[in-house]
């Protein structure tokens, strides 16, 4: 089947209560380790890059990689996602590229510096609306800021700034209306990056009652929450015992998760959870095998932790199960949608 649109995915998630994880990837391995975790869960998958991921492969690389994901498995329902898109320009280049899906994050400025006024993220959001849903492309826009780097850009706000960066729920509803986005991201006190939480997280930093307010205000509207790895003491411990040097951090339970799919979260991205998997299985390698140098020595275990990780978000989110079952709708169909 054809790449979809993610709005064809989250409209069936959320008739049928489920969440969908959104996992990013800059090669070819996460890709195999998604589809991997898709096939034996029978889970649709949103694959996603950001600008970084973008540079880092090549839109082309990136571009037949997935499309190589969807010739190996017609039975499961692909969408390509543009995460954190900084411009107009940016979300119009992914279109070009085959994304089926993208995010206008005018949340920050361009340079993801510093939080951007109300007025100009509507105008922004707006005008990549009207350009993707023209085409049957989905867009997420993002209202509050999120604390961490996303992918390297910009400088970041750190867990107390993010604090003063929540999504106010009048502005959600305001957002919204005015922009006719798909998605919705919104900030309740997450960041990306492994340096989430300094101790376990409870309802004063990490805030579900505010998505539970905001979906009371925005019913048809699909949440998504970012930064949402939930940074597994295993993983980080596996690192460590093979000579890394992480930091004890905490991050977003998978029973917060549950929570929030119970209040209208659709998408939940998931990055920093892939790569502690992929490094620690490859640091193991480093250290047992210490005169192997066959890249698949190492890269094959890392692709199956990293697979394990994600088989174990889709099962929690209840996205299992589901391939089959989604009216399946191109972009080109969904223009009359959007119409
Ligand atoms: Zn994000």
């Amino acid at each position: 089947m054809p790449l979809i649109p993610m709005r064809v995915l989250l409209d069936h998630a959320a008739e049928n209560d489920y969440g969908v994880v959104a996992l990013n990837v800059n090669n070819m391995e996460q890709i195999q380790a998604i589809m991997i975790a898709a096939k034996e869960t029978d889970s649709p998958v949103i694959i996603q890059a950001s600008r970084g991921a973008r540079k880092y492969s090549n839109d082309a690389y990136l571009r037949h990689l997935i499309l190589a994901a969807v010739e190996l498995n017609p039975t499961i329902p692909i969408v390509m996602h543009l995460d954190h898109g900084n411009s107009p320009e940016t979300c119009a280049s992914a279109i070009e590229q085959n994304f089926t899906s993208v995010m206008m994050d005018g949340s920050l400025d361009a340079a993801g510096e510093v939080p951007s006024s109300f007025e100009y993220n509507v105008r922004v959001t707006k005008e990549v609306t009207d350009a993707a849903h023209a085409v049957g492309v989905s867009v997420e826009g993002e209202i509050g800021a999120l604390g961490g780097i996303e992918d390297g850009h910009g400088a970041g706000l750190s867990e107390e700034e993010a604090q003063e960066h929540l999504t106010d729920p009048d502005q959600a509803e305001e957002f919204v209306a005015l922009t006719g986005v798909d998605a919705l991201a919104v900030a309740i006190g997450t960041s990306h990056g492994a340096y989430k939480f300094k101790k376990k997280p409870t309802g004063d930093v990490l805030k579900m009652d505010l998505i539970e307010e905001i979906h009371r205000r925005l019913p048809n509207t699909h949440l998504v929450m970012h930064g949402s790895s939930s940074v597994p003491q295993e993983l980080q411990d596996i690192i460590n015992q093979y000579g890394g040097g992480l930091n004890q951090t905490y991050g977003v339970p998978v029973e917060a998760i549950k929570k929030g799919i119970a209040n209208g979260v659709r998408k939940v991205n998931v990055d920093t959870d892939n790569r502690l998997a992929i490094t620690g299985a490859i640091r193991k390698v480093f250290v047992e095998s210490p005169e192997a140098f066959d890249p698949r020595k190492y890269l094959v275990p890392a692709r199956a932790a990293m697979a394990e990780v994600c088989k174990a978000r889709m099962i929690a989110f209840g996205q299992a199960g589901h391939a089959g079952d989604i009216p399946i709708k191109t972009c080109k169909e969904m223009i009359d949608f959007y119409g």
